[in-house]
């Protein structure tokens, strides 16, 4: 399986500004250091266009009135490794791949906690309930009789 958060910081934002949950956010640097830069957008914002890795000021102009939050990268790292916990639970075999991405294998855990889908759903439910982000989860077989 590859699990992958959805929006990551700005969905931690989110989670840590409810008053913000409505809104168009984005989580960007500094412009007057000349650090502003897009590095992520809520889904909210991608809905006026706003993209990642596109300067402050781009997005600004799609969308003026957009929430701009710094980012918190120890956050970030924080609960990226607090979903590799919750990923832990279910295999020993578990790849973090980026910030938000990370592989597991449940092949040897089926018998335990049940189909992948069972699997791939409970995780998701664990990783929004104990850190409010929704995370995306691909499953494929790597067995390889089936190549
Ligand atoms: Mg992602």
């Amino acid at each position: 399986m590859l699990s992958d958060c959805q929006s990551f910081y700005a969905s931690l934002e989110k989670s840590s500004n409810p008053q913000y949950s409505n809104k168009p956010l984005i989580v960007a640097g500094d412009q007057a250091r000349r650090s502003g830069i897009v590095l992520a957008a809520c889904p909210i914002a991608k809905s006026y266009g706003i993209t990642t890795a596109e300067t402050l000021k781009e997005a600004l102009a799609k969308c003026p009135e957009v929430i701009v939050v710094r980012p918190h990268m120890q956050q970030y790292i924080d609960v990226s490794s607090q979903i590799t916990d919750i990923l832990r639970k279910f295999s020993n075999q578990v790849e973090p791949y980026s910030i938000d991405e990370q592989f597991i294998d449940v092949s040897g855990s089926l018998s335990l906690f049940g189909s992948p889908r069972e699997i791939a759903t409970a995780i998701q439910d664990l990783i929004r309930r104990n850190t409010g982000v929704r995370a995306r989860i691909g499953i494929g077989y790597s067995d390889r009789r089936t190549l």
